[in-house]
């Protein structure tokens, strides 16, 4: 069956077709290719035709899709049981191994772990958890930041809802959005202002380590390290987002990156998800003992899950991070620079106004003169240029997040031949961008 009618099908049986709003083509049009394979740097549609994947299952296929050490690992935890429910020695292997990669600056700023299913549940258990330990109500979140679909956290979100124009999501309460304070990205001096009013009421301010569901957005040089300064004076504790961007731009995430770079900072909770699974639905949440020790059993905030810590999953995990080197690290950024330089010379050539976002490995680009610092920069781009980039590229095989506000990601198997592959198809992709 080939895609449209797969779609067609699909669509009486799942609400759009799709079990994830973004895959259905929402905002570049068409048909969303069904997938059957994944392999290496190339994906295979139902109708045989094979694709250079740029979207890497939105983040974990960091060593390449069906890796062959991974792919073992999880045949042979498989094969032992599908799930306990029970303990097991991995998990302990696996937030071992997540506490000693997280270290930069001198600081090791997380003592203890726990691992949940996905990155909505992460980000979910952290703002319970910092809530519980606070005493307070409010959440700060910054417009055009993507945290997962909690009730909660859909107000001016990215990813999904930036793609669809949504401001927040139908079905969640007033009372409920009322405890979310929104603010601009990259802009300290709001954020002080909200903690001179409301300090004493705010739980936490969770921020992306650095966005990369509004396309990507780097944090302002210094930016994380005086969030984590304000919401410290007033008693708040902050929780780092790195579950796009954690083990994917460096061994340790984007905070480590950022330490390395710039001014020390110590966010009191992480989050992690995407490359934490190597593809399998794995996602933690991790922190300082004193906080994390508030987590049922041990403290009064509760959360629990059937498959939480699933050892197939946790297979996948420790597998994928143990072969996530400094080596592969190097690959996937030379091979970012190359691509995203390579695409920028294309639209140059034609006269597409354009800037490079870059954070760590992660790229995308944004249709307008100047890089923007907010959401409500990144929604004033021409937009409409994707569209027809996306469709010539696909046409031309290549895979490419179907939204302009998302992240492209590379892969430590995108070597020369695939990246000339893509590199290939770019001048008639190019020339479609300039002519919307
Ligand atoms: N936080 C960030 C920064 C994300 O990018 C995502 C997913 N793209 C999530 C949270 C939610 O993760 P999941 O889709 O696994 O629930």
């Amino acid at each position: 069956m080939n895609n449209d009618t797969l779609f067609a099908r699909a669509k009486e049986s799942i609400p759009g077709g799709v079990n994830s709003p973004v895959r259905a083509f929402g905002s570049v049009g068409g048909t969303p290719r069904f997938l059957v394979k994944a392999s290496g740097a190339y994906v295979t549609d139902a109708d045989g035709t094979e694709y250079v994947d740029l979207v890497g299952s939105w983040g974990p296929a960091i060593l390449g899709h069906a890796q062959p050490d991974v792919v073992r690992a999880v045949q042979d935890a498989a094969a032992l049981g599908l799930s306990f429910g029970a303990s097991t020695p991995a998990e302990t292997e696996l937030a071992e191994l997540v506490k000693s990669r997280v270290v930069a600056g001198g600081i090791s700023p997380i003592e203890k772990i726990r691992l949940v299913s996905t990155g909505t549940e992460a980000t979910m258990t952290a703002i319970r958890l910092a809530r519980g330990y606070t005493g307070r109500d409010l959440l700060v979140k910054f417009a055009g930041h993507y945290h997962g679909h909690s009730d909660g956290l859909l107000a001016q979100a990215g990813s999904g809802l930036a793609t669809l124009a949504l401001p927040g999501s139908a079905g969640v309460t007033e009372a409920t959005a009322g405890q979310t304070l929104v603010l601009p990205y990259n802009d300290i001096d709001a954020l002080r202002l909200v903690f001179e009013e409301r300090g004493d009421q705010i739980a936490a301010v969770i921020t992306e380590a650095a966005a990369a569901n509004m396309g990507v957005l780097a944090p302002l040089p210094g930016f994380n390290a005086a969030l984590v300064e304000l919401a410290h004076e007033h008693g708040a504790l902050v929780i780092l987002d790195e579950v796009l961007t954690g083990f994917r731009v460096s061994a340790s995430g984007y905070w480590g990156l950022s330490v390395t770079e710039g001014p020390a900072y110590q966010p009191d909770l992480f989050t992690f998800g995407k490359v934490i699974g190597g593809g399998m639905p794995l996602a933690a949440l991790g922190g300082r003992a004193e906080i994390m020790d508030y987590l049922a059993p041990a403290g009064p905030v509760y959360q629990a899950g059937t498959l939480s810590g699933n050892p197939v999953a946790v297979a996948a995990g420790i597998a994928t991070l143990e072969r996530a080197t400094a080596d592969v690290y190097a690959r996937l950024d030379a091979a970012s620079v190359t691509l995203s330089n390579a695409v920028s010379d294309a639209f140059s050539r034609e006269g597409v106004e354009h800037v490079v976002q870059r954070a760590g490995n992660l790229f995308s680009f944004v249709f307008a003169a100047e890089a923007p610092k907010n959401y409500v920069d990144v929604q004033a781009q021409e937009a409409w240029r994707y569209a027809p980039f996306f469709h010539a590229m696909l046409d031309g095989g290549v895979s490419l997040p179907p939204s302009v506000f998302e992240a492209w990601f590379v892969s430590a198997v995108h070597d020369d031949v695939v990246l000339g592959r893509i590199i290939d198809v770019l001048p008639a992709a190019a020339r479609a961008a300039a002519a919307a």
